[in-house]
């Protein structure tokens, strides 16, 4: 059983931007050499989240209007009494969740053709994050 672990850094526009990760954890998935196991995608931070998405811009906008629908940003949130204005962006990256797991098979990602892994950042400023790829396996 072998782990490795790679750190990637990004700066997004926050307000919703996703941001598609694939090629970095593809490429994170060659370099451990790890054939068979799986791999974690993991958001440190309670304003964002991790998931799958087709990416492309019909979606992009689609998604981003669904999380508009389900936590809008001009309802009263509890959290913005205490002077932050981000409560939607907590609440819709607790819906996300902020991490994935993807079965790595053959040394590949067993995703989907028009399966993309995406950083979604909620947070209403833009942002410096990492995102944890940790790779576990044979
Ligand atoms: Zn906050």
């Amino acid at each position: 059983m072998a782990t490795h672990t790679h750190t990637m850094k990004l700066q997004t526009r926050g307000e919703g931007d996703l941001i598609d990760l694939t090629d970095e954890v593809e490429h994170a998935v060659r370099d451990s050499g790890i054939a068979n196991g799986a791999t974690i995608v993991f958001v440190p931070g309670s304003t964002a989240g991790v998931s799958t998405i087709e990416y492309e811009p019909g979606l992009v906008r689609d998604t981003r209007a669904a999380f508009e629908r389900l936590a809008p940003q001009d309802l009263p949130y509890a959290h913005n009494h205490g002077g932050d204005s981000n409560g939607h962006a907590h609440v819709r990256a607790t819906l996300l969740g902020p991490s994935l797991t993807v079965p790595v098979v053959g040394g590949r990602l067993t995703l989907g053709t028009w399966q993309q892994i995406v950083l979604a950042d909620f947070d209403d400023r833009p942002r410096s994050r990492e995102v944890i790829v940790q790779i576990v396996g044979d």
